[in-house]
């Protein structure tokens, strides 16, 4: 027998993310026959009546994906258990090493990152993190460098590296990894994929949410330790990187730590000149009015909403390419986006001024709303004209050109892929620990240097793009932002 513990069993990730997950996977028959699920927490609540709240969560997010059906629910149904535990205490684990069993073992910790270390050391005790067992944990790990190492310092106390599984779920969708499929599975991408050709890239994670009664987490983290850390970094190191020589986990995370060992120190002199801090102020976002961050959290406060920096790769392949990234909550659109901006042509032939009509191609890689990938290139607009008129025209690379009738895949909830890889053992799309602790680094060095610089956040009104400052970033050197009507 083989178990999975969901420590954090009735939390909020777990009911809308995790269990969904399983019972998706289970549905497709992707769960090993032998596997039981089980969720642990302190609420002293029956099997049964966790079954039941579990039953009601993934029956609603099934149907709304119409893939329910009552033979996956009743082989899920017999998976699962529940045991009443907390989680830092060593006795309390033991009753729950003694429903999994000896087999392997793969805990999810789905509860405060503030528990990790007590919980680590008494799975140790309690016999949870034997040579057959597996950790899971969720981000945020650690609010810098030295809080991260504390934890981390507990887990490997603990766990040897390769048990451990550090999620940053934006490696689990499938866009993501279709970025390695296009760069690396063909011929065409890669020699343009440097200085000679790329002007510049952008990464956008537009969210429309505010922070809500969220913020005596987000007061603490701010936009850049809670998204650019993680999820942005790992999207820049999976455009950056070099070819890995195979998709074995070492080889494409050696790669990617490389490219988080090249990023440019941002020094205090340098801050002001290459990033944005931005909050919002009241607005309205699609239509609807929005709550100033100061307001939600009833008082003034220093933490930042919405950030934007210019990266540079300190490398031969990256040399001169600035690397943009913004992210920031209250904007207008939820769109999450990497853009590789190509060079414009060196000459146009087609009159109409410098360079005429002639936008510069464009490699859209967008992760939400929707996935899809879409090179924006130059071609003739039909007609008689006598001087030839040209118009830019997307062509999408995703999997919908092949078969127009073909119904589309159901989308994935990304940690379905992360929990199958996890209970595999595959540690590929999970982050190691030098690269956790490079990319805390490197955004230690951004928010020293803001506070050695004085620099508190701009305002920005809700429903717009940030502060005018992260227009100016890229306009100072006559570049913009990517927008949908392009
Ligand atoms: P949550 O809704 O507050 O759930 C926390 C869970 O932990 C509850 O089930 C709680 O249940 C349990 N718990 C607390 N102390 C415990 C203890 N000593 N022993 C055993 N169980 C304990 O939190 P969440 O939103 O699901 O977040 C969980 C983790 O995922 C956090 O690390 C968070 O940063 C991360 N995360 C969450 C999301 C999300 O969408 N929610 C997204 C990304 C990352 P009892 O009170 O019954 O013990």
């Amino acid at each position: 027998m083989a178990a999975l513990i969901l420590f954090g069993g009735g939390g909020d990730l777990a009911m809308r993310m995790l269990l969904p997950s399983l019972y998706f996977l289970d549905h497709d028959g992707l769960l090993p026959d032998d596997l039981k699920i089980i969720g642990a927490a302190r609420s002293a609540e029956s099997a049964e009546a966790y079954i039941a709240k579990v039953h009601e969560t993934v029956k609603a997010k099934a149907e709304a994906d119409e893939a329910w059906d009552e033979a996956s629910w009743a082989r899920m149904k017999a998976r699962l258990d529940y045991l009443a535990v907390d989680a830092t205490d060593p006795e309390s684990l033991k009753g729950l090493k003694a429903k999994a069993g000896d087999g392997e073992t793969t805990s999810f910790l789905a509860v405060s990152p503030s528990l990790y270390g007590r919980i680590v050391t008494a799975m140790k005790a309690a016999g949870l993190a034997e040579k057959n067992c597996r950790i899971v944990l969720e981000k945020p790990v650690g609010r810098d460098l030295e809080s991260f190492l504390e934890i981390d310092d507990a887990v490997a106390q603990a766990f040897d590296e390769r048990q451990v599984f550090r999620i940053d779920h934006y490696l689990g969708k499938e866009t993501v990894q279709n970025l390695i499929a296009l760069r690396f599975g063909n011929t065409i991408f890669e020699p343009l994929w440097n200085n000679l050709t790329v002007d510049h890239v952008q990464i956008t994670v537009g969210e429309t949410v505010g922070v809500g009664d969220r913020w005596p987490y987000y007061d603490e983290y701010g936009a850049l330790r809670d998204m650019l850390q993680n999820h942005m970094l790992q999207l820049l190191c999976l455009v950056a990187m070099e070819p890995p020589s195979d998709l074995d986990p070492d080889s494409v995370r050696n790669e990617k730590v490389k490219v988080l060992r090249s990023l440019r120190p941002i020094t205090p002199e340098e801050a002001e000149r290459v990033t944005v801090r931005g909050q919002y102020v009241a607005g309205a976002v699609e239509g609807q009015p929005a709550r100033a961050y100061r307001d939600e959290r009833g008082q003034p406060s220093d933490t930042e909403t919405f950030v934007a920096i210019r990266a540079d790769i300190d490398n031969w392949r990256w040399a001169g390419v600035p690397f943009f990234m913004r992210t920031g909550k209250r904007l207008p659109e939820k769109r999450t986006e990497i853009v590789i901006q190509f060079k414009p042509v060196p000459h146009s032939i087609f009159g109409h001024g410098e360079r005429g009509d002639i936008y510069d191609n464009r490699l859209v890689i967008e992760l939400q709303p929707d996935e899809d990938i879409s090179l924006s290139v130059m071609n003739k607009k039909p007609g008689l004209d006598q001087r030839m008129q040209l118009q830019p025209i997307k062509m999408s690379l995703s999997w919908g050109v092949n078969g127009k009738d073909a119904a589309p895949p159901r989308r994935r909830i990304a940690y379905e892929r992360l929990l199958l890889d996890a209970l595999k053992g595959d540690s590929t799309l999970f982050v190691r620990r030098d690269e956790a602790e490079q990319a805390w680094k490197w955004v230690d060095e951004v928010a020293d240097a803001w506070s050695g610089a004085g620099f508190k956040p701009l305002d920005y009104g809700a429903g717009t793009w940030g502060p005018e400052a992260a227009d100016l970033l890229l306009s100072r050197t006559g570049r913009k932002w990517n927008t949908r009507d392009e």
